[in-house]
């Protein structure tokens, strides 16, 4: 091995020594039939290479009635993107498309389903302004949270 080969195995063994949290690269999110997500915040990485989504409908009511999702956007784009979910309808899935302001959409599930999706951990941006919210019409107003974002 030569020396700088060495001291960068060297190195690399006191990065790992070192306080480390494994990054998040999980959301587990479950709705309910009051409109509910159980969190308001969730941490995630940007490093994670991807970044898995799944939502538990718990409730009973049908996708017609009480249809969930999760989106994820720059919080600010929240308002204009419910809008645009209205005009996507049920047929769209209540999800613009293609929409570059939408990072990550899963399908529109009922009571009883799991609703699950993904995206690039390198689409956020650390320290980053983000929301996951639900685009089923009326139902951002609460069902939404904070998506927190770590290196
Ligand atoms: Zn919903």
């Amino acid at each position: 091995m030569s020396p700088m080969r060495c001291s960068l195995a060297l190195s690399l063994l006191f990065a790992g020594s070192t306080v480390y949290a494994a990054p998040n690269c999980v959301v587990k999110l479950t709705g309910n039939d009051m409109m509910q997500f159980d969190l308001k915040s969730v941490t995630v990485s940007a490093s994670c290479p991807r970044i898995t989504l799944e939502l538990a409908h718990v409730g009973k009511l049908p996708v017609a009635a009480m249809g969930h999702n999760v989106v994820i956007s720059a919080t600010k784009d929240v308002a204009d993107l419910a809008n645009a979910a209205l005009k996507a309808g049920a047929a769209g899935g209540y999800v613009p498309k293609p929409d570059p302001r939408v990072l990550a959409a899963t399908p529109m599930v009922g009571g009883g389903s799991t609703s699950r999706g993904g995206f690039a951990g390198k689409s956020l941006a650390a320290g980053g302004d983000y929301t996951f919210f639900c685009s089923f019409p009326g139902h951002s107003a609460l069902m939404k949270g904070v998506l927190v974002v770590t290196k």
